[in-house]
C-alpha cells in the first residue's frame, strides 16, 4: 500500500466559500466521501495540494422527491437515495442505481456529486504508482500513448462506470453548477464529453477519456434535478464481477411508458462501457407498436452503432457490449410487462 502524499483540506460552510476556496486554489479538487478520489491520491494518480471539502454546506445536503420532480444536494449520501420512500417509489430508476453502487460502507460515505463526477476508469490507469510506472504510464496521466489503442493519436478511452448518471439521463435530468464566473444549469447529458473521437480536436463539448467533464477551471456540482413524467416505469440493473462491492461490466438504466399493448416511449442508457454515460440516440423510433422483435433488433443495432468495444476492464471490449444489450432488452421487457 502506498502512503498518502501531505495535503490540506478546506472545510467551507457555504457554497460562496466554497467557490471562493476553488478560485483561491485552482489545483485543489472537491472532496465528496472521497472513495475514489482519496483512492486515486493513494496510488499517485492525482496529487492536490489541497481538498475542497464539500459536507459541511448545508443547503448541498437537502433532497426532495415528490409528485412534481426530484432534486438531489451534491452532498447527499448514496445510501440516501437508495433508501429515500419517495425517491423509490416515484424515481425507482434512481433509487435502485444508487443501491447497485459499491458496497454498503462506500455508499455511507460515497456522495451524489461524486458520483456524477466520478473518474474514469481503466485497466492501464486504476494501478499503483509502480505498476504504472513499469508500464512508462499512459497519456491520461504523465505518459505518451495509449496501451488500450497504440495507435489512438492522443485519444483516450478511459470508460465512466459512475451508475448513477444514466439513472438520471433516462428522466432528462439537469445539473446545477458554481464556480467563480457564475452559477448554471445545464442538461445533465451535456456534462459529459468522453466522445473519444479522433477526428476532431479536443474543446469544451467534446472531450474523451481524460477530459470527460465540461466543467470549466474551478466548477462544481451544487445539485441534479429531474421533472416527474406521469405514468413512466423505470428501473437499474447492472453486471458485475463481485455481485457485492463492484463497478459495472456494464450498467443499464431504462425508462418507458406503454399505452395498452403499444410502446409509447423509450429512454435508455448505459455505464460502464464508453468514455461518458450514453443515453441511446434513436429509440423513440422504435416506439408506436409492440414490444415485438422489431423493437429488439433495433435497439441491438442502436447498442452495436452507439457502444463503444474498448478493452479498458478486464473483460474483452465485445464481451461488455453484448452485456450491455442482453441487460437492456431484460430490463425492457421486465418494465413492459410489470
Ligand atoms: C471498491 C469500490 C467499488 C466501487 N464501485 C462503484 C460502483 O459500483 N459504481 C459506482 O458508480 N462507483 C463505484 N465506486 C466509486 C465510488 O465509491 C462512488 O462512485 C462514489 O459515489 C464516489 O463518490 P464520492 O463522494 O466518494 O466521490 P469522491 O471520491 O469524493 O470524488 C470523486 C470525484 O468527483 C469530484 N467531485 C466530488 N464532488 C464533486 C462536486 N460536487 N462537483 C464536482 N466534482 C466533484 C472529486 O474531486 C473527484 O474527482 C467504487 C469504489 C470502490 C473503492
Ligand atoms: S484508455 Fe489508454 S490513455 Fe486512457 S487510461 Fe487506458 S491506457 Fe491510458
Amino acid at each position: 500500500m502506498d502512503a498518502l502524499p501531505e495535503f490540506r483540506v478546506l472545510s467551507p460552510k457555504t457554497l460562496d466559500d466554497v467557490v471562493a476556496a476553488r478560485a483561491a486554489h485552482p489545483d485543489s479538487k472537491p472532496l465528496g466521501g472521497g472513495t475514489d478520489l482519496v483512492v486515486n491520491i493513494r496510488r499517485g494518480i492525482v496529487a492536490p495540494p489541497v481538498l475542497i471539502d464539500m459536507n459541511r454546506v448545508q443547503e448541498l445536503h437537502a433532497i426532495k422527491a415528490d409528485e412534481r420532480g426530484l432534486q438531489i444536494g451534491s452532498s447527499v449520501r448514496l445510501s440516501e437515495v437508495a433508501e429515500h420512500a419517495d425517491v423509490v417509489k416515484l424515481y425507482p430508476v434512481v433509487a435502485q442505481a444508487a443501491a447497485h453502487i459499491a458496497g454498503p460502507t462506500h455508499r455511507n460515505m460515497g456522495t451524489v456529486g461524486g458520483n456524477l463526477c466520478l473518474d474514469t476508469r481503466c485497466i492501464f490507469y486504476n494501478q499503483s504508482e509502480w505498476w504504472r510506472d513499469a508500464n512508462n504510464h499512459c497519456l491520461k496521466t504523465t505518459g505518451t500513448i495509449c496501451h488500450v489503442a497504440p495507435k489512438s493519436r492522443g485519444v483516450c478511452f478511459a470508460t465512466f462506470s459512475g451508475d448513477l448518471a444514466p439513472a438520471l439521463l433516462t428522466l432528462g435530468a439537469e445539473v446545477d453548477i458554481a464556480g467563480p464566473q457564475s452559477r448554471r444549469t445545464i442538461p445533465l447529458n451535456k456534462l459529459y464529453i468522453g466522445f473519444a473521437r479522433q477526428d476532431v480536436p479536443i474543446t469544451e463539448t467534446q472531450g474523451d477519456g481524460k477530459f470527460y467533464l465540461s466543467l470549466r477551471p474551478g466548477e462544481i456540482v451544487t445539485a441534479v434535478r429531474a421533472k416527474n413524467t406521469p405514468g413512466l416505469r423505470s428501473g437499474y440493473d447492472k453486471i458485475r464481477i463481485r455481485r457485492s462491492i463492484e463497478y459495472p461490466v456494464a450498467g443499464v438504466a431504462v425508462a418507458l411508458k406503454r399505452e395498452g399493448a403499444k410502446l409509447a416511449d423509450l429512454r435508455i442508457a448505459f455505464t460502464g462501457t464508453n468514455p461518458r454515460p450514453v443515453l441511446l440516440d434513436g429509440t423513440q423510433a422504435l416506439c408506436g407498436g409492440p414490444l415485438d422483435e422489431r423493437v429488439f433488433k433495433g435497439l441491438d443495432a442502436l447498442v452495436r452503432d452507439q457502444i463503444m468495444p474498448m478493452k479498458t476492464t478486464f473483460t474483452p471490449g465485445h464481451y461488455r457490449r453484448r452485456v450491455a444489450g442482453v441487460l437492456a432488452r431484460r430490463l425492457l421487457t421486465r418494465l413492459f410487462e410489470s
